[in-house]
């Protein structure tokens, strides 16, 4: 038997591999010729209270949010942008979903990203909106990446004293990234225009939104949690936890004078219903 065994040609004993050994050999995709954004289904809030917002029920279309996480192909590299509200390692592997407080998760985040042939290792930038918990989850399993945060949002993420809305332990290997300092100005993240990260502070002390310009669809702002709901665009209605209330009203003024000048379409992260209707990945918006 065992004679036979080491007679196995190479093809065929590859073949007997444990999955996870192949699964180790796929190789990132190829670069896209311009850029691409990949939207994944991170999970939803339910039961939120709309008087936290400035709301009453009726006033909104639903008080449900949406998670949502990004990845931003590029010709030179790659970017994730948030990165969900329940870390991959609390998933069973049953495909049961997974709820924590009003949190509910049917997806984890790394077989999405597989899925497309990428592993966090091939992940060159990290950026998150801010630092509150249902953006940062699986933040650690991109550790290797150059994380992008300006330095008011690094200060508080790391300051003895924990800040609101926050979970430590999800980003706490960020620590020792190779890390891009930001101190409010615009950051080129691929250098051509078409990835920019813009400051928008107020809801968090460092809260920044991310400017896209793709081929086709176009010229597009993900405002991070700038807004919650899309009824609070054009209002000063601002959450009752906001770091710092008029920091958020001169950044959403400051971002709208830039939607109008770029032309750029909004995306407000939580907007459920916005959400449902975006494609999502293995889909992209190029
Ligand atoms: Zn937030």
């Amino acid at each position: 038997m065992i004679q036979r065994r080491a007679l196995l040609p190479g093809a065929l004993a590859v073949c007997l591999l444990a999955p996870a050994v192949l699964a180790a050999q796929v190789h990132k995709p190829a670069p896209p010729k311009t850029p691409r954004l990949y939207v994944f289904d991170c999970g939803a809030i339910k039961g939120l209270s709309p008087a936290t917002f400035g709301f009453t029920k009726e006033q909104l279309a639903t008080t449900d949010f949406a998670v949502t996480c990004y990845l931003i192909a590029h010709p030179k590299g790659t970017l994730m942008w948030d990165v969900g509200v329940v870390p991959d390692s609390a998933f069973k592997g049953d495909g049961a979903p997974v709820t924590q407080g009003p949190s509910t998760v049917t997806k984890p985040l790394k077989p999405q990203l597989a899925a497309i042939g990428y592993t966090p290792a091939d992940i060159n930038y990290l950026a998150l909106s801010h630092y509150h918990s249902d953006h940062t989850a699986n933040a650690n399993d991109f550790a290797g990446a150059t994380w992008i945060v300006e330095q008011a949002e690094r200060d508080a993420m790391f300051a003895d004293k924990p800040a609101n809305i926050m979970q430590g332990p999800s980003f706490s290997a960020l620590k020792n990234s190779k890390t891009v300092v930001l101190h409010g100005e615009d950051y080129d993240v691929f250098g051509d225009g078409t990835v920019v990260l813009k400051s928008a502070p107020g809801h968090t002390p460092g809260h920044q939104v991310l400017f896209l310009k793709l081929a086709k669809t176009g010229p597009l702002l993900l405002a991070g949690d700038l807004y919650h709901y899309a009824e609070e665009r054009f209002t000063d209605k601002v959450p009752t936890f906001e770091f710092n209330k008029e920091q958020s009203l001169a950044s959403r003024a400051k971002v709208e004078e830039f939607l109008k000048k770029s032309g750029a379409q909004l995306w407000i992260e939580h907007d459920y219903l916005l959400h449902a209707k975006l494609k999502k990945s293995p889909e992209y918006y190029e």
